[in-house]
């Protein structure tokens, strides 16, 4: 079936109070309804992100993420072991 009018849901065109306006940064109201000055807000350009040392761009992993991915790699073996020891029996 084919279905007509917006893909959105119409709540998407209303301003919430979490919408920011890019214009002044500031929430309920969207940009194009913003009666304020611009406000510039300073982002370092892609090309200022780029120009930087790739070593300060790697993201520091912490010691937490290390214990979960071992963690996962220990349910995953215990999983195995589990299939291993129950799969004995065939299914044909
Ligand atoms: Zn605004």
């Amino acid at each position: 079936m084919y279905r007509t009018g917006p893909r959105y849901p119409s709540n998407a065109k209303k301003a919430s109070p979490s919408t920011q306006c890019q214009n002044c940064l500031e929430y309920g109201h969207w940009t194009y309804e913003c009666k304020k000055p611009k406000s510039y807000k300073a982002r370092p350009t892609r090309t200022q992100q780029l120009s930087k040392p790739i070593k300060l761009q790697e993201p520091e992993v912490p010691a937490e993420f290390l214990d979960k991915r071992g963690l996962a790699n220990k349910l995953l073996s215990k999983k195995r072991d589990e299939k291993n020891g129950k799969g004995k029996k065939r299914r044909r």
